[in-house]
């Protein structure tokens, strides 16, 4: 803009039509006042590196996110432990690094999953596409997690945060699931860990028992106290 006037050969040349039309229609202000920069994702129009960042992250994921959703926000407040909840964080925002998605940047000899050696490891693979954790999957829940392999990890984590699809006959304790499977995804992923680096085989018992056991101790440590009763 100069005295008053769009510099319309230099916008067309910096945006799309589309966008150049929408620009040049932009009325001037009466005001005679410098430009500033302003965000639309701050209430008070200031920008700063959050505000970046979440429009950065608005624009991967559109408004109807996992993130945005009511379960993840209950999820994010409660009181699960700190390092599983942020495990799914970093899983649904892209900061887990799987041998498949490194590929694409790093020289890496071998793209396969540790644990069958047969898939890429892609980041979906080894939390309910590979046979180990699938039959983990399936041992705890009766779940064939085979049935969702059109699924991205976001429809994963949306699913267990939302789990009532997968039970709906049976039952299930909805957050009890939820529970297990948080940890079940951190723990995993540890357990992948350690088989890469230390050679370190899983042992799907004692792997089951020890998530039931960090799951049964943070429901107990949660559970909403109940008042006595008196005859
Ligand atoms: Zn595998």
């Amino acid at each position: 803009m100069d005295r008053g006037e769009w510099k319309t050969d230099l916008v067309h040349r910096l945006f799309d039509d589309i966008s150049a039309k929408a620009i040049l229609h932009i009325p001037f202000s009466n005001y005679d006042q410098k430009d500033i920069l302003k965000s639309f994702t701050t209430r008070s129009g200031n920008y700063s590196v959050k505000s970046a960042y979440f429009t950065n992250h608005q624009s991967k994921w559109g408004d109807s996110t996992l993130l945005n959703s009511h379960k993840w926000k209950k999820l994010w407040k409660s009181n699960i432990m700190e390092k599983p909840k942020m495990f799914i964080w970093r899983l649904i925002s892209g900061a887990i690094q799987t041998k498949a998605t490194l590929v694409v940047c790093f020289h890496v000899e071998d793209p396969y999953c540790p644990f069958c050696s047969t898939e890429l490891e892609t980041v979906e693979h080894p939390f309910f596409l590979c046979p180990c954790s699938q039959s983990l999957w399936f041992t705890k829940w009766g779940l064939r997690t085979d049935l969702f392999s059109h699924f991205s990890i976001m429809d994963w984590c949306n699913t267990i945060l939302n789990p009532s699809i997968l039970f709906y006959y049976q039952g299930i304790d909805e957050d009890q699931f939820t529970s297990w499977a948080v940890f079940f995804l951190d723990n995993f992923w540890q357990s992948r860990n350690l088989l890469i680096h230390e050679k370190r085989q899983l042992e799907p018992q004692q792997f089951l028992k020890s998530i039931s056991q960090c799951v049964n101790a943070f429901l107990e440590a949660n559970k909403v106290p109940t008042l006595p009763t008196y005859p």
